[in-house]
């Protein structure tokens, strides 16, 4: 069987995120996006951790449940422990900020970790997301021993000021960064700004998984990238085996005829799990894709930093250099993949053993603009209620549900942009320095669309709820 998984989200209890999000919320807006296994986040931040013993209850498969389930929508879907911690600390001389992703099986092991990170402590009152002195290698280490499966997964790893890899405070390669414990790494995040085929290009990668999550601060962005996982259940074990089976079939085929045995090669004792593969964003439409300066107003492509350097031409002072220009730095290999199109839909294959993807833009995001209007508005809303009301869930109706079928209960344009966005057939003017990317299905109509940032957020949420 299938499932989707969206391994990276923040409670309320994290800056800046919407009030709305707590287990209740999150659970009915997995189900209606169509994810089965949705992290709790934020594990760290005692008064959340507390709600997390209360309202939840194991399943025995390495995954909780909401213990009152009102309405047979929330049934289906489990949550799976987990929190970001960001790691700001100095090695060899540079000055890193990191984020990581920490995935537990059970309370206990949270309590462990928790517990831990108390002894030294850590601020874990202030942000659901804490900022903790310790280097990712040293907090690895003190994930494996609270519980030797944890999954410890480096966070929107290209993103220029708080990730592995990012520009302005990262490293060049796993090994620096987290030394002996390196192959304790199984997967990485491709964040909102890069997509699998940008990290196919990198060869310190070849041996990790290649997943994806929302990191949504509300409750709409849920889903906004995820994992399609395939195992006989949905459980810890699935996920756990289906990622580190996948750096161990890499590393043993990187390397030759290894030894099975070898410390180094990792068979997953349940090889009926893997990724299917992963929904993305259209890398363009994340907030760092380019190189530029938000204030300036002023973004270039890598071609174009080469070409003219990396200094502002308004203000002259450095540009924020974005993901692209980052993975040309890093790449070992020119992009080669397989664009196939399947019942309509595009997907991008890499040549090499990986897991495919498909590129989607949130089915509110297509409605409103058709509707020319925000997208947290309620004439939005409706429109996205009635089609997933009628055809299942968001990804059903993005993906699988007939294009004649989704006429019956959308405008006619509706259908057609969704169409559009399954074919690939879209225009994106990218992102750069915090500026998320704007997308136009109809490039015509570009002059006269709303931007959603025209709409204040807080007073439009509630919409959501
Ligand atoms: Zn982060
Ligand atoms: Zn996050
Ligand atoms: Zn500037």
């Amino acid at each position: 069987m299938k499932f989707v998984a969206d391994l990276h989200l923040h409670s309320k209890y994290s800056r800046a995120v919407s009030g709305q999000m707590n287990l209740s919320n999150m659970s009915v807006w997995g189900k209606m996006k169509g994810i089965n296994v949705l992290a709790t986040s934020d594990f760290t931040h005692p008064f959340w951790f507390e709600q997390l013993k209360n309202e939840l209850e194991d399943t025995g498969k390495g995954l909780y449940q909401l213990k009152t389930i009102n309405s047979k929508q929330e049934t289906e879907v489990y949550f799976l422990l987990s929190c970001e911690i960001s790691s700001i600390y100095s090695q060899d001389g540079k000055s890193h900020r990191i984020h990581n992703l920490v995935l537990f099986p059970s309370l206990k092991s949270v309590e462990k970790f928790n517990g831990e990170l108390r002894n030294r402590k850590v601020n874990v009152r202030s942000d659901g997301r804490p900022i903790v002195g310790i280097s990712s290698r040293d907090l690895l280490e003190i994930a494996l021993s609270a519980d030797e499966k944890v999954l410890f997964i480096p966070a929107h790893i290209w993103t220029p000021w708080f990730s592995l890899f990012g520009s302005m405070s990262g490293f060049d390669s796993l090994e620096e960064c987290f030394g002996d414990l390196a192959d304790k790494i199984y997967a990485v995040e491709t964040g909102l700004s890069s997509d699998p085929a940008m990290n196919w290009r990198v060869g310190n990668l070849d041996s990790r998984a290649i997943v994806s999550s929302s990191d949504a601060h509300s409750l709409e962005k849920i889903g906004r990238e995820a994992t399609v996982f395939e195992a006989e259940e949905v459980s810890y074990d699935s996920i756990y085996h289906a990622i580190v089976g996948i750096s161990g079939r890499q590393v043993v085929r990187s390397s030759g005829n290894k030894k099975p045995d070898s410390p180094n090669t990792r068979i997953p004792d349940n090889p009926g799990s893997k990724i299917a593969f992963t929904i993305e964003f259209h890398p363009e439409e994340g907030k760092y894709h380019y190189t530029g300066h938000r204030d300036c107003d002023f973004s270039q492509s890598p071609e174009e930093t080469k070409k003219n350097g990396d200094r502002c031409p308004v203000c002259s002072r450095p540009l924020t250099v974005g993901v692209m220009h980052r993975v040309e730095d890093l790449a070992t290999r020119e992009e080669d993949v397989e664009r196939i199109d399947k019942n309509g839909v595009r997907w991008v294959k890499s040549k090499a053993d990986r897991p495919p993807y498909v590129s989607l833009v949130p089915l509110a995001e297509i409605i409103a603009e058709v509707e020319n209007s925000a997208i947290k508005t309620k004439k939005v809303f409706d429109q996205y209620q009635t089609l997933v009301n009628n055809l299942g869930s968001e990804f059903n109706v993005l993906l699988k549900a007939d294009i004649s079928e989704i006429s019956k209960y959308a405008y006619p344009k509706v259908a057609e942009g969704i169409d559009k966005v399954r074919r690939g057939d879209i225009k994106i003017d990218p992102g750069y320095d915090g500026k998320f990317g704007e997308v136009k299905i109809w490039s015509t109509d570009s002059k006269t669309q709303a931007k959603e940032s025209e709409v204040s957020d807080e007073s439009q949420l509630n919409l959501f709820a």
